[in-house]
């Protein structure tokens, strides 16, 4: 295992003025099997695929990596959910924009509706909950967060190396999980940093991870299936899965919730 090569992440990034405290979650100790989600975006039917295939393959761990909510029709569905689970959860752009009250008109038109949709669709009380997630989560011996390291608030988008390159500046664990783009993507940096298909991955001493787990609940890489991953961490390795869903229910149910209906076609295509 590399020592840790500068100071830990502070364990919470959380808006200025904001309570830190935070519907906390825990990963149990000794823990071997972790399975990685996110950007489920209120799909509950993904969500429970995942989860349960998650299960089956001897998860005793869990930790999402936010956008709960956004885009489906399920938001408080999924997101009790994942509070139930009482796992870390790191917060995502749509669980802040969902748990706000500012405009959402420099938005794409179609998120912004579905985020007005969902704002309508929680709670109070499950809005705060969204709203006192910390943004980074060091757990074990690696850090998540939904986008990058490097100013987590700005909701960078990590497509190529040179994205990648800026969080590693930022990255004092071994291992970041990340997600986000909702593309499954592996980044290493070993000397130079540089892509590596998004399979199983060892990993390695002397080297460093950021790893996007995709999206379980729409995914953007052509595939439509949920996709997460899991963490080994006796064997030193991350499997990605993608599991098949009831995907007919969640479209129905985004066009009976009169949600743009080009929500539901997209899920179909994986993009
Ligand atoms: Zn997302």
């Amino acid at each position: 295992m590399e020592p840790p090569s500068g100071p830990p992440p502070s364990p919470v990034a959380g808006p200025p003025g904001q309570p830190a405290a935070e519907p906390a979650g825990e990963v149990s100790s000794g823990s071997k099997r972790i399975a990685l989600f996110g950007d489920i975006h209120a799909n509950l039917e993904a969500l429970e695929a995942v989860l349960a295939d998650a299960e089956e393959q001897g998860c005793n761990d869990y930790i999402c990596l936010g956008d709960v909510v956004g885009y489906n029709a399920d938001p408080g569905a999924c997101l009790e959910k994942v509070r139930a689970m009482n796992c870390p959860v790191v917060k995502g752009n749509h669980d802040e924009d969902a748990s706000g009250n500012h405009s959402l008109e420099s938005m794409n038109p179609v998120a912004a509706t579905a985020l007005e949709w969902t704002r309508e669709h929680l709670t109070e009380e499950q809005r705060t909950w969204l709203r006192r997630l910390r943004m980074v989560r060091q757990i074990e011996d690696f850090t998540v967060v939904h986008s990058t390291l490097d100013q987590p608030s700005n909701w960078n988008y990590v497509t190529n190396r040179f994205d990648a390159m800026s969080n590693f500046s930022y990255q004092f664990t071994q291992v970041c999980f990340h997600g986000h783009t909702h593309v499954p993507r592996v980044y290493v940096k070993d000397g130079k940093v540089q892509e590596v298909p998004a399979e199983s991955v060892a990993i390695e001493p002397g080297s460093k991870y950021f790893i996007n787990v995709g999206s379980v609940g729409q995914p953007r890489d052509g595939d439509w299936r949920g996709c997460y991953a899991i963490y080994d961490l006796e064997h030193k390795l991350v499997v990605f899965r993608r599991i098949e869903y009831d995907i007919e229910t969640t479209q129905r149910k985004i066009r009976e919730a009169d949600l743009p209906p080009m929500l539901a076609e997209r899920l179909a295509d994986g993009r």
